[in-house]
């Protein structure tokens, strides 16, 4: 069935985008649209482009992406130079071309767009050339073309930020030429035309300034290249730059390990709808404790539109919760995120309270108290008993075992995890929990409540550490060891950031907390003793028995000091050993950190802890800051031939 449909009406030619379901740029609808032109050039006439749903293209096909670059280098030039003399085909008509874009036109299909002479935008219009999130540059006229509109800065810029903008924008940069709801608005301006084509100076010469050539900014370093190189070259030999720069990239390794990465994000959105309910029952929601994390959370919630009630029994702790919440909404106020009226609204949201009964409407509880298991035990059953029979109750717990909180409640099948990570405004991980008696519906109201709250939530079957802790600590522990036997903490720490870390396991471990870190070792220990072993020596415990916590006790690790801003920052290693001098080359350090968390992973997908590699490996770049340029840790390992390729 073709993806096109063409007509021809007295004055113009109507070219509607009409694949099934949305418009991707595939070959069929390429191979179409070239089959539309042999039929224009034939019978010229103006020519008004538009799709037939609601957004215009949503860009390349980027599922065949590993398929297609997996050709040899001249077939990949070959094919997308082909592609890019279909759309030169439009500016090479007789008459004038207009596209009227609705919805997202976005990579390849704003390049249609921008092949056509003018572009009129639907207010919907969303568009923008995302590529270099892919690590990949427009290489269907996409650098040459916008570079002709905006000059060759602005368009290194626009092409850089990968971020589409809406119509107005868009009119106002000059990538669009006129705002207009529907299709006779286009119409009429393609016939007002007459055949007026766009007469635009060539843009300016000007040094680009051309970002770093460092891991994660391979593209962005080579689009600023380009965007010098092309400068002066006429449009066929500038399209033939794009291309080159386009196939050295698109087989390197980085391009590869962002699509993955790509991917695995579609499949783990696929996994959440299967797993989200249709309906939420969730209205009102009840935080119990109003620590770091309950204040998070209930800020959260309250700026997701929920009725919140806070309770903790500690007077402080409430008015600290209160100082929390007014910090967050002056820091969104002055990032323009909110307006005082806004703010004003999730204020009178949010009730804090020191009476359990407070607890008494609410659909869902999020228990964040102190991580006693006792604690715990009495807090859940009371709130339990507030509460209504049908009243998810479920655990911020970060160690303990979920089906074993679940015997507090009368109705386990009611409750589970909802592990959110620290800072929860910032984090968007959210691990489900799913405890051995909990209902799949329950879960199912857990996922959507998640993503009501702008979250990512990621299904996990219990089991310690649940997913990202249970492969954090294998990590954290190789490094603990390490750094027993003398190896040097900054070496290592160094090494694991150039891997692409935002922080090496040193300043990690001292950042949650030296003594947390203990503790959930030993709790993994205990969970796992033939994988995950207590290490002896152990470096973490020497320090926490030196009362060295970390960054909140101003030393663990490191010796921190507050720096300009106020922040504490490390500033020199505070080894526990007087010869830590010990210092392997890269490949072996990352090689004895990365290989456990790795395996550990990968065991969590072999007993179904998680769907799937595809959302383990999503999760760690959404809780952990695995560098996305690497995939996923899975995808990374299979590169490392570490792991099958089954995965
Ligand atoms: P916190 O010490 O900052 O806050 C705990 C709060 O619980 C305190 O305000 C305390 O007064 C209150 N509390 C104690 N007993 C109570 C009771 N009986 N009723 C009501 N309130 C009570 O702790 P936190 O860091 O916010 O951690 C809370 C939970 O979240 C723990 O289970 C922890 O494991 C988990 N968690 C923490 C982090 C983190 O990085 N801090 C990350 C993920 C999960």
């Amino acid at each position: 069935m073709s993806t096109t449909q063409l007509e021809r009406h007295p004055d113009h030619w109507e070219l509607r985008l009409a694949g099934p379901k949305v418009n991707v740029l595939n070959e069929a609808l390429i191979g179409d649209i070239s089959g539309c032109l042999d039929k224009i050039e034939a019978d010229p006439a103006p020519v008004l482009v538009h799709s037939i749903h609601k957004d215009f293209v949503l860009g390349a096909d980027i599922t065949a992406f590993q398929t297609w670059f997996a050709d040899p280098a001249d077939q990949v030039h070959a094919r997308i130079a082909a592609t890019q003399r279909v759309f030169d085909r439009f500016g090479a008509l007789e008459h004038p071309t207009v596209a009227w874009v609705s919805g997202f036109a976005l990579g390849g299909g704003f390049e249609l767009a921008l092949a056509c002479d003018y572009r009129v935008l639907d207010p919907s219009a969303r568009i923008g050339l995302p590529e270099v999130t892919l690590g990949l540059c427009p290489a269907w006229g996409g650098c040459v073309r916008t570079a002709k509109i905006l000059g060759y800065q602005a368009a290194c810029d626009f092409i850089l930020a990968g971020r589409p903008v809406k119509a107005d924008v868009a009119i106002s940069m000059g990538l669009g030429d006129l705002a207009g709801s529907d299709l006779s608005t286009a119409r009429d301006y393609l016939l007002s035309l007459k055949d007026a084509r766009p007469q635009r100076p060539a843009p300016a010469a000007e040094e680009v300034s051309i970002p770093e050539d460092r891991a994660g900014q391979r593209a962005a370093h080579q689009i600023g290249q380009l965007l010098n190189r092309v400068q002066g070259l006429d449009e066929l030999d500038a399209q033939t730059c794009e291309v080159e720069v386009f196939v050295a990239l698109a087989q390197a390794p980085e391009s590869q390990a962002l699509v993955q990465r790509y991917l695995n994000d579609q499949s783990y959105k696929r996994a959440g709808k299967k797993q989200a309910a249709q309906q939420s029952d969730i209205n009102y929601v009840g935080v119990l404790g109003a620590g770091i994390m309950g204040a998070g959370i209930a800020w959260q919630c309250a700026i997701s539109g929920y009725n919140v009630v806070v309770k903790d029994i500690q007077t402080d702790a409430l008015s600290q919760a209160r100082d929390e919440v007014e910090k967050l909404a002056t820091q969104a106020i002055k990032k323009g995120r909110m307006t005082e009226e806004a703010a004003a609204e999730v204020r009178s949201r949010l009730l804090l309270s020191l009476d359990v009964d407070a607890l008494a409407p609410c659909d869902l509880v999020i228990e964040a108290v102190t991580e006693r298991e006792a604690v715990k035990h009495a807090v859940l059953a009371e709130a339990d008993r507030v509460t209504r029979p049908d009243t998810f109750i479920t655990s911020n717990t970060s160690t303990l075992s979920i089906t074993g909180l679940a015997s507090c409640v009368d109705t386990p099948a009611r409750f589970a995890g909802l592990h959110f990570f620290n800072p929860v405004v910032l984090m968007p991980l959210v691990e489900v929990i799913v405890g051995a008696e909990t209902d799949p519906a329950t879960t199912a109201q857990l996922v959507r409540f998640a993503q009501s709250l702008n979250k990512r939530p990621v299904v996990v079957q219990d089991c310690p550490g649940f997913l990202v802790n249970r492969v954090l600590f294998p990590y954290l522990n190789a490094f603990d060891a390490m750094v027993a036997e003398g190896h040097d903490v900054a070496h290592i720490d160094s090494i694991m950031r150039d891997y692409g870390w935002p922080m090496g396991p040193g300043v990690l471990s001292d950042v949650i907390g030296i003594d947390t870190c203990v503790h959930a070792s030993d709790v993994m220990a205990a969970g796992f003793p033939d994988r995950m072993p207590t290490p002896n020596p152990s470096a973490l415990r020497e320090r926490m028995g030196a009362g060295a916590l970390g960054q909140k006790t101003g030393s663990g690790l490191y010796r921190f000091e507050p720096d300009a801003k106020g922040r504490t920052s490390p500033v020199s290693v505070n080894s526990p050993y007087d010869q830590a001098d010990i210092r392997l080359p890269p490949e072996q350090v990352v090689e004895r950190l990365m290989r456990p968390m790795i395996d550990e992973l990968v065991l969590c997908v072999d007993e179904g802890i998680v769907e799937s590699a595809a959302v383990a490996d999503t999760a760690c770049l959404l809780g952990l800051g695995f560098p996305g340029w690497k995939g996923g840790p899975i995808y990374w390992g299979q590169q490392m031939g570490w792991v099958q390729d089954q995965y």
